[in-house]
């Protein structure tokens, strides 16, 4: 059968670790948030796997949304500057917002997705990230509730995607060289 295992080189975080940390998270804000009706607001696609993981074992009163975005990669402008194409529908006027992302890595995207809830009037806005690639940060940034750290590799699965494949794979891994070339 053709499958997309057959790209992977490593698996970098596997299914046990993916579901034994997501549940101490889930865990985590559940005790932060117990009597916050927090709203849980996934940055689409890349965290669709991690949101429904998470929610599953977070069991307080809360509601949730998601937005989509994507980054100008402008040669001539270096600081990215990020493009809202789906943004959430709830009123967060004064609502605990814990927003949700695949991966933190230069930092633009959540920094700009942040302020944007910022300004709309939510009471506080709390970042929940799978992944955290420090290495490349560009943004002064410190999410509240990290997964796992990682190297400066990149990395697919679990909602990743390269070239919008591999979202589907149960863990977090690295690719073969060849496929990128
Ligand atoms: P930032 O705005 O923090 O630079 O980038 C965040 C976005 O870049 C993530 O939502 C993700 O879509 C993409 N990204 C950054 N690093 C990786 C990686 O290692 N693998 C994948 N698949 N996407 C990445
Ligand atoms: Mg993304």
């Amino acid at each position: 059968m053709n499958t997309i295992e057959k790209d992977i080189l490593k698996v970098l975080i596997s299914e046990a670790e993916l579901k034994a940390r997501v549940r101490e998270i889930g865990g985590q804000i559940a005790m932060d948030y117990e009597n916050k009706d927090p709203l849980f607001v996934g940055v689409l696609r890349g965290s669709f796997m991690f949101f429904a993981d998470l929610m599953r074992v977070c069991p307080i009163p809360c509601g949730l949304d998601f937005l989509a975005a994507s980054s100008y990669k402008n040669a001539t402008v270096s600081s990215g500057v990020v493009k809202i194409d789906y943004d959430i529908r709830s009123n967060i006027a004064g609502r605990h917002i814990i927003l949700v992302e695949d991966i933190l890595d230069s930092g633009n995207t959540l920094y700009n997705l942040a302020g944007h809830l910022r300004d709309r009037g939510a009471a506080s806005v709390a970042l929940c990230v799978l992944l955290d690639k420090p290495a490349r940060r560009e943004k002064p940034i410190q999410p509240n509730y990290v997964g796992f750290t990682v190297p400066d590799e990149f990395v697919v699965g679990y909602g990743l995607d390269y070239a919008d494949r591999y979202r589907n794979l149960p863990y977090v891994g690295v690719l073969k060289p060849e496929v990128y070339a």
